[in-house]
């Protein structure tokens, strides 16, 4: 994974309106660019004109802006009491949670009601400070006791909805709905779940709704973006499918992009089934011309193709699908599936020897050379194999690559996928990768490296 950089450029419209790009190029009678949402082109003839700017950073993507929306959370009428038993001191009372849940589990609607309360306030609080991941538990844990209340559902939803998690936000906004289905804070963070998945017309439609009912400037705001970005919608050039959304240079062949989106719907239905994951999100693809390609990642020249988020493939004088275009669309593909199913929290050697190993490679070939570096003590350990490799050497890279698909496949092989799949979530959870593979397996880094080179000798020399 490469952090983009390059110069951003402002494109200024005829009609006013600025576009904030990377790498803006004139071509033909298309003023062509590329944003996070991938390379996009407007006709010349509606731009006013393009200013350069300073060196910068690649603009927010689609998704980090709908996180950010000025959208505050659904408000609560307080419960002072709760609340102070709650927090004070500047931290949460986890006994007096653990006593009001105690409490709520053999009492009635009013004890439940009170634990629920209790939750909410340490959510909020845990909110305030950052930590999405407890407040969302604690948000969850308080819907046990009050499974039907609006104002919890909603808050979970909220929380969701911070961290670009949209489809999950919607489960539980259809179940507020259930229960207040007249209520505009439903509607206005739908909308932003809708937002969120970039299904502009939704979206749109739920501000409406919310504000039918009654005005709200924040929807307000929301619902002139969302307007907004759907005329702006309508001069791209794309493709969808269930779980893609395609973009592409104006040279690439339109057969070669529908062929493309069908080999990763059916590359989709592997992984998911091999991983038993399935990605809540639509997964962005950019096809490139090569030079496109090199100058807009600044990757290293042994990149073939990169995931960054979004999978950008290089297919300069492709017209078909090629079984090594195919293979290589699998394997960073695999690389989304890891990257949502851990919150992007999964080192580089797990997401390459994961990506390998799905796209079908084995270390047959590399298993030899992989004995002999070891047993010389020049094996790169795994805690060094974390980070990014973009700095590495072509031959230092090429030998990473092979040392961490031999990792994986030595687990896999021993005790099959559900081993990784319990890895991931050990990570997805917030452990440490060597505390995850300590928890599943029950080595550690110098352990696994050793078994690792001992299943490499007993396999294939
Ligand atoms: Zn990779």
């Amino acid at each position: 994974m490469v952090a983009a950089g390059g110069r951003a450029d402002t494109i200024v419209l005829k009609n006013g309106k600025r576009i904030v790009a990377l790498s803006v190029v004139e071509d033909g009678d298309k003023i062509r660019y590329e944003t996070a949402a991938g390379e996009l082109s407007l006709p010349k003839s509606i731009v006013d004109h393009i200013e350069r700017g300073p060196v910068g950073v690649m603009p927010d993507s689609p998704a980090a802006e709908a996180a950010n929306l000025a959208i505050a959370p659904p408000v609560f009428e307080s419960d002072a009491e709760v609340e102070q038993a709650t927090i004070h001191d500047g931290a949460i009372d986890r006994n007096y949670l653990s006593h009001v849940e105690g409490e709520a589990r053999s009492g009635g609607a009013k004890a439940n009601a009170r634990a629920a309360r209790a939750l909410h306030a340490a959510s909020q609080f845990e909110l305030a400070h950052g930590d999405m991941e407890h407040a969302l538990n604690d948000e969850r844990s308080a819907l046990n006791y009050v499974p039907d209340d609006p104002m919890i559902l909603m808050n979970v939803a909220y929380l969701h909805l911070k961290r670009s998690e949209y489809k999950a936000s919607m489960e539980y906004l259809e179940r507020a709905r259930r229960v207040a289905p007249d209520d505009p804070e439903v509607a206005k963070l739908e909308g932003w779940a809708y937002y969120g998945m970039v299904k502009l017309d939704q979206a749109v439609a739920e501000w409406k709704r919310a504000l039918a009912i009654g005005p709200d400037p924040e929807v307000q705001a929301a619902l002139a973006k969302a307007e907004r970005d759907r005329r702006e919608e309508q001069s791209y050039r794309e493709n969808e499918s269930t779980h893609f959304t395609l973009h592409y240079d104006g040279n690439s062949e339109p057969e070669l992009a529908r062929e493309i989106l069908r080999a990763l719907e059916m590359h989709f239905s592997a992984i998911e089934s091999e991983l038993n994951y399935t990605p809540p999100d639509s997964i962005g693809v950019v096809l490139y011309t090569q030079q496109a390609f090199a100058d807009i990642t600044r990757a290293p020249s042994w990149v073939g193709a990169l995931n960054d988020g979004r999978i950008r493939v290089p297919v300069q004088g492709l017209t078909s699908l090629t079984p090594d275009l195919s293979r290589i669309l699998k394997h960073e593909l695999t690389h989304s599936f890891v990257q949502q199913k851990t919150h992007s929290l999964a080192p580089i050697w797990v997401h390459e020897g994961i990506a390998q190993w799905v796209e079908g490679q084995r270390s047959r070939d590399n298993a030899a050379v992989l004995v002999q570096v070891y047993n010389e003590k020049q094996a790169l350990p795994l805690g060094e194999m974390e980070k990014s490799w973009m700095q590495l050497p072509a031959s230092v890279a090429s030998y990473a690559y092979a040392w961490a698909l031999a990792n994986v496949e030595y687990i896999v092989q021993t005790d099959g996928m559900s081993d990784v799949e319990r890895i991931l979530n050990a990570i997805a959870a917030g452990s440490t990768t060597e505390a995850a593979i300590q928890e599943v397996l029950h080595l550690n880094y110098d352990e696994l490296e050793k078994e690792t080179v001992n299943y490499l000798r007993k396999t294939y020399l």
